[in-house]
């Protein structure tokens, strides 16, 4: 991508537009005003369809920034780090530092996106109708509610990186634990999307004489195309900057736990851990599990006094174990089948860190 113009921070989150979007403003302020507004609101004057033109312009690309902090609240919300969001071409992009903590994230600040389009285009739908406003600002709150509704819809298409991709693979990895798996599945949907946009806007451009539009189509299938192909680089070699090693990048265990401790002795101190904190159960100085203390949270209170650990954690026998001088690109394809998407670091037989998918992959993704 270009570089790109800072525009400020909301939220704490860097906002900037890149130069495709100024191309794509003259583009849509021109059709517009030539098109679209003297169609739907016949008589007013050359200036008036400009002024329209503009504001659903800008008021379009508010639409889209709306769009893009759905999902990155949500994102926030599950733990990751916010980058920043750029404006460009086709539409918004929400970069994070590292990866989707679990399938339910991804597929959550996937949605969280066209929720916000959908909920904006339909409220503004709802203005449309019932207000007592000039005609003029009655067609642009129209236009508006429309693009808003074809703008979630039309990311909800199954192709990776649009946010139905998202969904899907997400929805993947949440019911079959497997990151690879739910990325290949994803990647197979999108070029079948991705060929379908490219073929139908073609005939799209020649059936209907609306040139623009059906190019437009087939310029995103392409994109589609090429985004799929770098998704998958992305999810399959992504080790972090400089670290080599899983001794580089594991984290050190603070705390175990027994097999027999009763887990109501542990639901205060469960309470406050980050999503995802997982112990280590030693046995005699062995390890025998891992418990993970999300499961705890699921797990109806009045069963806290009669579980111990040992009915709920991970049995070693189900873990996946690795050594620290593990190449961080051998270990995140075996953490990838793990099916809880983590590996226990042992040396010479003694348990001295963990590691996850997210400190596997230190590339940005985007949505
Ligand atoms: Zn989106």
């Amino acid at each position: 991508m270009q570089p790109s113009i800072p525009l400020g921070r909301i939220a704490g989150i860097p906002i900037s537009a890149n130069w495709s979007l100024v191309a794509l403003m003259a583009l849509l302020v021109w059709d517009l005003k030539n098109g679209v507004f003297p169609a739907s609101d016949p008589g007013q004057s050359g200036g008036v369809y400009l002024l329209m033109g503009v504001a659903a312009a800008a008021c379009f690309v508010l639409g889209i920034l709306l769009h893009e902090f759905g999902h990155a609240l949500q994102a926030r919300r599950e733990g990751m780090t916010i980058h920043s969001i750029t404006l460009w071409l086709f539409g918004g992009v929400a970069r994070f530092d590292g990866f989707f903590p679990t399938g339910a994230a991804e597929l959550r600040i996937a949605l969280a996106g066209p929720a916000v389009s959908l909920v904006l285009g339909f409220g503004l739908l709802g203005i449309a109708q019932v207000s007592a406003v000039p005609l003029a600002v009655q067609t642009v709150i129209w236009w508006l509610a429309i693009i808003n509704i074809i703008l979630g819809a039309f990311n909800m298409l199954p192709a990776l990186p649009l946010d139905g991709g998202r969904t899907l693979r997400g929805t993947v990895w949440a019911i079959t634990g497997n990151l690879d798996r739910a990325t290949h599945t994803a990647l197979r949907v999108s070029r079948v999307v991705a060929l379908g946009l490219i073929a139908g806007g073609i005939m799209f451009a020649v059936g209907s004489g609306n040139a623009i539009g059906g190019i437009w189509l087939a310029v995103i299938g392409v994109f589609v195309l090429q985004a799929a192909a770098a998704e998958l680089r992305a999810s399959t070699v992504a080790p972090p900057t400089g670290a080599r090693q899983i001794r580089d990048v594991m984290h050190p265990f603070t705390a175990s736990l027994t097999p027999n401790t009763p887990i109501s002795e542990l639901a205060a101190a469960v309470a406050s851990a980050p999503p995802g904190t997982a112990y280590p159960v030693i046995d005699d100085g062995e390890v025998v599990g891992l418990l993970v203390c999300d499961v705890i949270a699921a797990l109806p209170p009045d069963r806290h006094a009669r579980a111990r650990v040992a009915d709920l954690m991970i049995a070693r026998r189900d873990l996946t174990l690795i050594d620290p001088e593990t190449t961080v690109a051998t270990a995140r394809e075996a953490v990838s089948r793990d099916r809880w998407g983590r590996a226990l670091v042992v040396d010479g037989g003694i348990l001295i860190g963990i590691v996850d998918l997210v400190d596997l992959t230190g590339r940005r993704f985007a949505i």
